[in-house]
């Protein structure tokens, strides 16, 4: 694997790639790796003829600084695994590179609804800060190939709707979550949680999938609050935990089957946030 910091160079290298006919997949990552990553990494080496990742802690899409200033940096065993997975190419670019002078964090995206609900709602800004770094970032490694993991369903969105107003857009594959044995959605944020909290985590994928099993035709209120009360009984702190449509995150009030729903859900166990969906 050859690791590039410079974003000059990797561009003529991907270049000189691209040249040759050979089609570049990419996974942007924030590092912490862990099998969820990696299975981003194993369905772009099964597409595309290089693959390349990058690990960048975006500090523009932290709303709280505490998050950002704690979230886990792992780069030597993050190297090691990328390399062991087959990866090519890693972009390991410092905040600089991306954000050369306050001009490049300034530009505002018009996201509608997609980032007044949910995520939107409970992380101002967020999305803005998402949009500006993944713009940056393809724009200096213009891959043909985008891969990115529905755990941020509601990033996917929104990623979907900026590639639509670029220029070259690279093709977008949404790959599946990858769990922990007992369900729950593996994140760099796990590490995080004590041994106690690392217990009660999978309630929420326990959670999510009692609702599916228990949708009936009809009214969800009386479904949906059930959930957050099992959960908050439990000791988590629910932000939010709706039934939306999948394809703009519109509540959905009323179920029937045929509908293309998928209930979210972020909750804190302690000081922890952790998010996860499941589609219906
Ligand atoms: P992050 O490093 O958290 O920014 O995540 C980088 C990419 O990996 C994003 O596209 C995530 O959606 C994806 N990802 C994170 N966790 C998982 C998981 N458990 N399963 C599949 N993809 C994931």
């Amino acid at each position: 694997m050859i690791i590039f910091k410079d974003p000059h160079k990797i561009r003529q290298h991907l270049e000189s790639l691209q040249k040759k006919g050979l089609k570049i997949g990419y996974v942007p990552t924030m590092g912490a790796l862990h099998p969820g990553h990696i299975s981003l990494v194993n369905q772009c080496r099964q597409t595309c003829d290089v693959t390349l990742c990058s690990i960048f802690v975006n500090p523009v899409q932290f709303n709280n600084s505490e998050d950002f200033k704690n979230y886990p940096s792992t780069l030597e065993s993050d190297i090691l695994l990328l390399e062991e997975s087959g990866c090519d190419l890693l972009f390991l670019p410092g905040e600089t590179d991306i954000y050369p002078d306050s001009s490049f964090r300034n530009k505002h995206y018009e996201l509608g609804n997609l980032e007044q609900v949910l995520e939107g709602k409970f992380r101002p800004g967020h999305f803005q800060g998402v949009c500006l770094v993944v713009e940056r970032l393809l724009t200096i490694l213009q891959p043909d190939d985008l891969f990115l993991g529905q755990k941020d369903f509601q990033q996917c969105k929104v990623i979907s709707l900026l590639l639509h107003t670029m220029g070259r857009p690279p093709r977008l594959h949404v790959c599946p979550i990858v769990r922990e044995t007992d369900g729950l959605a593996m994140s760099s944020r796990n590490l995080r949680l004590n041994p106690e909290e690392r217990a009660l985590a999978p309630q929420i994928f326990k959670n999510l999938t009692f609702l599916k099993e228990h949708l009936r035709e009809g009214n969800l209120t009386q479904l949906q609050k059930e959930a957050v009360s099992r959960l908050e009984t439990l000791g988590f702190k629910v932000e939010y935990l709706e039934l939306c449509n999948t394809e703009n995150l519109d509540p959905l009030n009323r179920w029937s089957p045929g509908l293309h729903g998928v209930i979210l859900v972020a909750a804190f166990i302690g000081k922890i946030r952790l998010i996860d969906n499941l589609l219906l």
